[in-house]
């Protein structure tokens, strides 16, 4: 990449804000992808805001400053949307204080926690719990679940959960992803969640574009997967941009457009505005 004569493709020249998704965008497991970082330090270069968004909700938005910053992107808190930060937020605005059994790990836990919430085990009195939400969790059991279901069925509390992905990628494949979790509590509870914080809802865009103070059509994500990445930011009504280097494949964006054509009830919202290869195809040749 010649950062010499760079010059954004006219659908992204006047952006204001860019969303990056992390995973299979950024970086692939504990690689950074090629260029990346110095696509990001060009944006910042032209006073664009750079923002974070993963739908992962087990690391501390502490943990992914670390990480980016091993790849030499600088970067702060702030600059961070994960699902569980989202959820935290959201929840808050529900109530303040609230008593909450999380099916999660670190990562939703400290969010939770930071906000003021007591976050209990599943030896607490289920009728005291305000919400139970259910994020990724690897150590997952059927103790937890149980205590879940009695918390919904036998008590007082609301059912949430801060994204539904069914896989979760990981550098040699794909392991079983938050949803998993969440079909867990809706099978035993016959609930649905209240509300998914995480994409492909936009509740994380739209609280980064008032943060920001942007419109969205100032804003762009770039993420790797159509049906988180790309569905949120089309229901935020603002550019999304998918690129070819993490999950989703030209072939899935081809087959995705012929189904447009011809299939009634497909989301129109999988579709992306602008498809590149990777991120430094942003830039015209
Ligand atoms: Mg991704």
């Amino acid at each position: 990449m010649n950062d010499v004569h760079l010059e954004l493709i006219n659908e992204l020249k006047d952006i204001k804000l860019a969303i990056f998704d992390l995973d299979g965008v950024v970086y692939r497991g504990h690689t950074l992808i090629p260029n990346s970082d110095k696509v990001i330090s060009y944006l910042k270069e032209k006073s664009v805001k750079i923002v974070y968004n993963s739908n992962n909700s087990t690391a501390t938005r502490q943990m992914y400053v670390d990480r980016l910053r091993n790849f030499n992107i600088q970067c702060e808190i702030k600059d961070f949307y994960t699902s569980a930060s989202i959820t935290a937020e959201e929840i808050t605005k529900l109530k303040q204080n609230a008593i909450i059994f999380v099916i999660g790990e670190t990562g939703l836990r400290e969010e939770l926690k930071m906000r003021g919430h007591t976050v209990v085990n599943v030896d607490y009195e289920y009728d005291k719990v305000d919400f139970v939400i259910v994020g990724l969790d690897r150590a997952f059991n059927y103790e937890k679940l149980t205590f879940a279901q009695t918390c919904v069925l036998q008590g007082n509390a609301k059912f949430y959960a801060t994204n539904a992905d069914s896989t979760l990628p990981v550098a040699n494949g794909l392991l079983p992803g938050a949803g998993v979790m969440v079909n867990a509590v809706e099978t035993c509870t016959n609930r649905k969640p209240i509300d998914i914080f995480g994409k492909p809802n936009p509740f994380g865009i739209i609280a980064m574009l008032n943060d920001t103070d942007m419109s969205p059509e100032q804003a762009v994500i770039f993420g790797d997967r159509l049906n988180t990445d790309i569905i949120a930011g089309n229901r935020a009504k603002i550019i999304t941009a998918l690129v070819l280097t993490g999950v989703t494949k030209k072939s899935d964006v081809i087959k995705l457009r012929e189904d447009i054509l011809q299939v009634h009830e497909i989301d129109k919202d999988l579709n992306p505005d602008l498809v590149f290869d990777s991120l430094e195809d942003i830039f015209v040749k």
